[in-house]
């Protein structure tokens, strides 16, 4: 038999499913296409990114002995969309079936599904770079009222035995997040990222990308992701030596000027395949048991991988497609347009937003408190601020990005990511960042001229969702501080927010087009 293996440009390791037992008759694909390119104006970085990833790996596959058939972007026979062109290499070659890994997108796998009977059929196959599959998921999840990541994440710790001692967790606690939440201290020494060097492929890469998508958001100059996988293991073990250590302090932490702060940049690297979420707890655990790195820190960086970088997956597999859309908080205002310049006067928006271009990078803490906090604050669209998140990070993958966005952030999923919306007022972010002593607008102010827009947001956010949110226990405190004020302060808030809002340019809001 004579398989075509397709390989997506996010399935970039030896080890994929479809690859195992696979005949050396067999033709292995990757495909570059327009169609997966364009359908949100991805990132310059992020296109680079994975076409540099894809070339360099199909180098691997041939070297290995594979036969490899790889499709460029400008190929006169491609025909520009991925189950296109595998048909049509099947075709070329003679194959009789199509082998492919679950991809990280519904739309792609219900379309590879439906095609299990065509000819040549197309198979399917489960992906196993994950400690869970989408089965296993549903399986925790039936019968829970609630879903939530702690007992998921408990679950996993023990079915993996990753920081266990003795049947309980290491150091007797499974969370150590209230040790996590320092703000940035006066001075900060923040070592600098591992420079990759461009070899030709990844020159050639970066020229057609400038050409092709340079009139995306984002700049490429800055462009410094590993695109192989010994370069992925420069930053991951980067990561361990001097930023593992620190990670768990300033987790939660935003600065004005450090982009990076102590986070990994892993995911990314994760998300293509380059390098193996098991790969990179075994190696953060054993900084633990080596003592070069705290349990706090160690702990909190394997819950984000362990934790809720499985949740989220498991949540997207078994929601879709009614997940995205849901639109519990019936938002419906488009995008903010200064998402796209960062011309804007709020400081801490304006550098999230110019960190982005610069790097196809923001952390966690950015994405969910700044620009997400915002959004949420703002009444924005789904999926008009999904389609932003998609586009402008380099790790940007739907089966991560959605339910982050959606549900983490703009509790759009009426509580199935988080137990509460993250909303918070410019107070948070001056007491994380050191952004707002550079600002206008004064956090301590919520009314006239200085006061900083996310304050009044907040509170009028608070009162027109309280029907829905003012009984949600953690909720509570909050709505007690808003009982308590005065109805004339209550209105002014409301005046003041409302026109900030009259005030603010943005985007048509959109419903999502045929094309999704
Ligand atoms: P670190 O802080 O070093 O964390 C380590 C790893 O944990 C990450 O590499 C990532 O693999 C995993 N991780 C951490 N938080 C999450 C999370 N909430 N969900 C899933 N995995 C997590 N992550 C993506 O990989 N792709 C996305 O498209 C994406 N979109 C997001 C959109 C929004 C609105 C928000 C709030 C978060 C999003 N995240 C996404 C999650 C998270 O912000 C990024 O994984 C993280 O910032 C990547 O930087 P890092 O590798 O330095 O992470």
């Amino acid at each position: 038999s004579r398989p075509l293996i397709l390989l997506t440009g996010d399935q970039l390791s030896h080890e994929m499913s479809s690859l195992r037992d696979a005949p050396r008759e067999a033709v292995i694909a990757l495909c570059e296409v327009a169609e997966e390119g364009r359908y949100v104006p991805h990132h310059p970085q992020k296109i680079a990114l994975i076409l540099a990833a894809m070339r360099h790996f199909a180098g691997e596959l041939r070297a290995k002995g594979w036969r490899v058939h790889y499709s460029a972007l400008d190929d006169p026979d491609n025909v520009q969309s991925l189950v296109g062109e595998a048909e049509r290499l099947s075709a070329l070659y003679e194959c009789d079936e199509i082998r492919v890994t679950r991809p990280g997108e519904w739309r792609l796998w219900r379309t590879m599904q439906e095609r299990r009977d065509a000819d040549p059929p197309w198979r399917v196959i489960e992906d196993e770079r994950f400690f869970t599959t989408p089965e296993d998921f549903a399986a925790w999840s039936r019968g829970r009222r609630a879903l939530r990541l702690e007992p998921f994440y408990r679950e996993m710790r023990r079915r993996t035995g990753l920081l266990m001692e003795a049947g309980g967790p290491a150091g007797g606690r499974w969370n150590y997040d209230a040790d996590n939440r320092k703000p940035l201290p006066g001075q900060l020494e923040v070592p600098r990222p591992p420079r990759h060097r461009r070899d030709a492929i990844t020159r050639a890469v970066l020229d057609q990308v400038a050409e092709h998508f340079g009139d995306h958001f984002g700049d490429l100059e800055g462009f410094h992701w590993p695109v192989t996988r010994r370069q992925a293991m420069v930053d991951l073990r980067h990561f361990l030596g001097h930023l593992l250590p620190h990670f768990g302090h300033y987790q939660d932490a935003i600065s004005d000027d450090e982009p990076f702060l102590f986070h990994s940049r892993l995911s990314a690297a994760l998300n293509l395949g380059l390098i193996s979420p098991r790969e990179v707890c075994d190696a953060a655990e054993a900084a633990y048991q080596d003592g070069l790195a705290p349990l706090n820190a160690v702990e909190g960086f394997i819950r984000q991988i362990l934790g809720w970088r499985e949740y989220v997956r498991g949540l997207y597999w078994t929601r879709m497609p009614d997940y995205k859309r849901a639109n519990h908080l019936g938002t419906t205002r488009g995008l903010p347009a200064f998402y796209w310049t960062g011309e804007t006067e709020l400081r801490c928006l304006r550098r999230a937003i110019e960190m982005t271009r610069q790097n196809g990078y923001a952390h966690h803490i950015q994405r969910l408190m700044v620009t997400g906090n915002f959004a949420l604050l703002c009444d924005v669209a789904p999926d008009a601020l999904c389609d932003w998140y998609l586009a402008v990070y380099a790790d940007a993958c739907e089966w991560v990005e959605l339910p982050n966005t959606l549900g983490m952030v703009l509790h759009a999923d009426g509580g199935l990511m988080g137990s509460k919306p993250y909303c918070a007022s410019g107070k948070y972010i001056d007491r994380m960042s050191d952004h707002c002593a550079r600002c206008r607008f004064d956090p301590r102010q919520s009314l006239g001229e200085d006061a900083c827009p996310f304050n009044s947001l907040y509170w009028r956010f608070l009162e027109r969702h309280a029907e829905r949110l003012s009984a949600n226990p953690r909720m509570k405190p909050i709505y007690g501080t808003l009982a308590r004020m005065s109805e004339a302060r209550r209105a002014a808030l409301r005046d003041q927010a409302d026109a900030f809002l009259a005030g603010l340019a943005t985007e048509p809001a959109y419903g999502r087009g045929p094309h999704r």
